[in-house]
């Protein structure tokens, strides 16, 4: 289970999360929804010690660390080990090919050797539906075949949890399909993810839990199905919006 406890952000006096406690378990599908500002990004990114909460704690599975802290870059390291993030921008190096951009990390940082690397890189590609593409440079590739190589990147660190922000917002209807059916296999397949979106059909279909985030507090969390029949007016009027 991936755990935040009572954390706290400020950014300069601004309270980005105002004493947030939520539950990740493994295995499930978690999606956290809410309003532009709401604080979604800085909760996914304090997950993965992209931000530093100013109080509370986070625990992935046997890893603990309480805030204040001062981080070591070795429990950056381990924290990282056990979760993955795949950003919206995709973030894949331009200048090395697709199975370069999926091996770099499990030769370099996993210490695995470049065969067992690209052996697996390429089970990945085929799992993404990419097998023909290991040789590509990402700018010869649709937006959502690079998400899709991302995630594949991201799979290849072997994460227990795999976060997402916003995966599919820089793309356009068809190509979010590609991405999304991607995730909707992973989370059959009963990975752990963590998954901020505005797409409430994918929030529909795929997630066991939701996480509602207003002014950085918690206004929802619970199973999807009571998310998607709440009466709580504010949660009725964001479905009325985004659906
Ligand atoms: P969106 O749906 O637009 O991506 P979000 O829910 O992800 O929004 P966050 O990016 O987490 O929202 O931002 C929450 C609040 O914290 C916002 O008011 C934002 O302006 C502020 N914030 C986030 N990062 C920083 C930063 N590095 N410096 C200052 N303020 C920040
Ligand atoms: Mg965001």
């Amino acid at each position: 289970t991936l755990t935040l406890s009572h954390i706290k952000k400020t950014f300069n006096g601004f309270t980005a999360l105002d004493d947030v406690t939520l539950t990740a378990p493994q295995n499930q599908t978690t999606v956290i929804l809410g309003p532009s500002g709401s604080g979604k990004s800085t909760l996914l990114r304090c997950a993965n010690l992209l931000e530093k909460p100013d109080s509370g704690t986070l625990t992935i599975d046997e890893e603990s660390i309480g805030f204040p802290a001062r981080l070591s870059a070795g429990q950056i390291r381990k924290i990282r080990a056990l979760s993955s993030m795949v950003f919206q921008s995709f973030n894949l190096f331009p200048n090395l090919s697709v199975i370069d951009n999926i091996t770099l990390g499990p030769v370099r940082v996993n210490g695995q050797s470049k065969q067992e690397a690209q052996d697996a890189a390429k089970s990945l590609l085929d799992k993404v539906g990419l097998a023909d593409k290991a040789d590509a440079y990402p700018l010869q590739l649709s937006g959502g075949q690079q998400q899709r190589v991302a995630i594949a990147r991201a799979l290849a660190m072997n994460p227990r949890y795999l976060l997402f922000d916003e995966p599919t917002s820089a793309l356009d209807p068809e190509l979010e399909h590609e991405v999304t059916k991607v995730m909707a296999a992973l989370s059959a397949e009963d990975a752990s993810l963590v998954v901020v979106t505005h797409n409430l059909r994918f929030a529909r279909k795929t997630a066991d839990k939701i996480v509602f985030l207003e002014h950085g507090n918690i206004r929802f969390d619970g199973p999807a199905d009571a998310f998607f029949d709440s009466d709580d007016p504010r949660i009725r009027q964001f479905l009325s919006i985004y659906d």
